[in-house]
């Protein structure tokens, strides 16, 4: 008969050390390298020291990456992407059933009417915003989710409510996305797109940039007229 793996005594033992975070003074959980709130960080961001983002903060982004889009309906990377985008979310909402986390996620969010156009502004959005706060996702791993995020919160998300609620008429709370869901849409989109997530990052930033020169540029300082500089010799300011 084949004997089970004696984990009990490896996970009193690693739960005696302490948490491998810089300046966490927690012990470890279970066989995790980190503590409880860390190795919960993980599995919502991918990395212990990752953020979830908020869709609201590349509100600017969105709709920088939405006008240039509009303006360049033809552009072919634009268009590759949107028909990679098209197969893979067909193929997702077919095999949600049998599925994995991801390809479930994603066809939850096309149910909801989301398109394709929605989720590579989203993305490219989403991506722009990070390449400026490049701590609130501070590894590859954390990136990947990063992008997860963004695709699976353009749907709500599917609520539960506690046993409790049910009796009580309480509140119900939102069920997170599987960490597994959130890595996986991520990796196969930054695999495809990260060319165009450049592109589109520099072309919103070069507008940007050349709008605050014409800003700079009316607000220039101008050189004195020769007239002025005469009178100003003419009559030296006198000090009371
Ligand atoms: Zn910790």
């Amino acid at each position: 008969m084949p004997q089970g793996i004696p984990i009990g005594g490896s996970i009193t033992s690693n739960e005696r050390l302490w948490c491998s975070v810089d300046g966490c003074t927690g012990h470890r959980f279970k066989l995790q390298p980190y503590c409880c709130t860390h190795s919960e960080r993980v599995k919502r961001t991918g990395d212990p020291r990752g953020f979830t983002p908020d869709p609201r903060q590349w509100r600017w982004e969105r709709t920088a990456v939405a006008d240039l889009f509009k303006v360049n309906p033809q552009h072919p990377g634009m268009v590759r992407a949107l028909a990679y985008l098209t197969t893979w979310t067909t193929r997702a909402t077919q095999e949600a059933a049998h599925g994995n986390h991801w390809q479930l996620e994603v066809a939850r969010v096309m149910r909801h009417g989301v398109t394709v156009q929605d989720i590579l502004v989203e993305v490219c959005a989403g991506w722009s915003w990070l390449q400026r706060m490049p701590h609130k996702a501070p590894s590859d791993r954390a990136a990947k989710f990063w992008l997860g995020h963004a695709v699976l919160k353009l749907a709500p998300r599917p609520v539960r409510m506690s046993a409790r609620a049910n009796l009580t008429g309480g509140k119900s709370y939102p069920l997170r996305p599987h960490w597994r869901a959130l890595e996986d849409t991520g990796a196969h989109l930054l695999a495809v797109l990260a060319p165009l997530l450049v592109n589109v990052h520099q072309a919103i930033h070069a507008q940007e940039d050349s709008a605050q020169q014409v800003v700079a540029d009316l607000r220039a300082p101008f050189l004195p007229s020769t007239k002025a500089i005469k009178a100003a010799s003419i009559n030296p300011v006198t000090s009371a």
